[in-house]
């Protein structure tokens, strides 16, 4: 029997996802092929410019009945992997739940609203409400550069803009620090702040958050609300869609 971890990079083949044929390429993940494929498998911290960490692990799958990262599981020919079910989308549910309450997200005042992959997610989940207890961290805002501005009441610490800024940008301008409770996002300059940083609004970086920390100043609500990516169409239809 195929383990569900079987490193088969080489070799093309299919798994069954949801009980639908899928096909897979040398060295892609579950994730990485289902999404060519057009399939939904919600997530937050992969992107296909910039490689799988395994951070969020929304993307958890059963394969061979076993969970696993989507996007770290290496696909394999006979896979059955189990995606869109009620046990797996609780669980997400609940993942999303605890993302929300460890940070400060006010929907209806953000500029990411319907914009954003945590809230379209959590929709897509059928998240209705917070459920566990909000913590209201007192994190900062860093408006110090002069066309880019951090909210970190916003950030699920996903790494996105860690590895653009490595891979895409060549600058490291991002990292995370911390343990526990008290991990975050650190900006790499003298001070700690974004304007002593080598950032530029036209880095990859500056486009890849998920939630609304990465803004770019006076183009607030440029979009009205209403007319936004995420309000316009769900998310789980946006598979084959660039992401931004
Ligand atoms: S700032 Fe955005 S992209 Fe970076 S770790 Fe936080 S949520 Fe992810």
């Amino acid at each position: 029997m195929n383990s569900p971890h079987r490193i088969d990079a080489l070799t093309p083949g299919t798994f069954k996802l949801d009980g639908e044929e899928v096909e897979f390429g040398p060295g892609d993940s579950i994730l990485e092929a289902a999404t060519r494929a057009g399939h939904y498998i919600p997530h937050l911290c992969w992107h296909p410019d910039f490689g799988a960490a395994g951070n969020c692990r929304i993307c958890t799958v059963k394969v061979n009945g076993r969970t696993g990262a989507s996007c770290t599981v290496q696909a394999a020919s006979g896979q059955e992997v189990q995606s869109n079910t009620l046990e797996l989308n609780e669980q997400r549910k609940t993942m999303l739940q605890m993302l929300f309450v460890e940070g400060n997200h006010f929907c209806p005042s953000c500029e990411k609203s319907g914009n954003c992959g945590l809230q379209a997610t959590a929709y897509a989940m059928g998240m209705q409400g917070p459920h566990f207890e909000e913590l209201y961290p007192n994190r900062p805002v860093d408006a110090t550069h002069p066309e880019m501005m951090l909210d970190l009441n916003r950030c699920i610490l996903c790494g996105l803009c860690v590895r653009a800024s490595e891979q895409a940008d060549k600058k490291s301008v991002f990292a995370i620090g911390g343990h526990g409770i008290k991990t975050h996002l650190l900006v790499n300059s003298e001070s700690g702040q974004l304007g002593d940083s080598e950032f530029s609004a036209s880095d990859r970086a500056a486009h890849v958050c998920p939630t609304g920390v990465i803004l770019h100043k006076r183009q607030g609500f440029a979009t009205p609300i209403g007319q936004r990516r995420f309000d316009v169409k769900p998310i789980s239809e946006q598979v084959e869609e660039s992401k931004t």
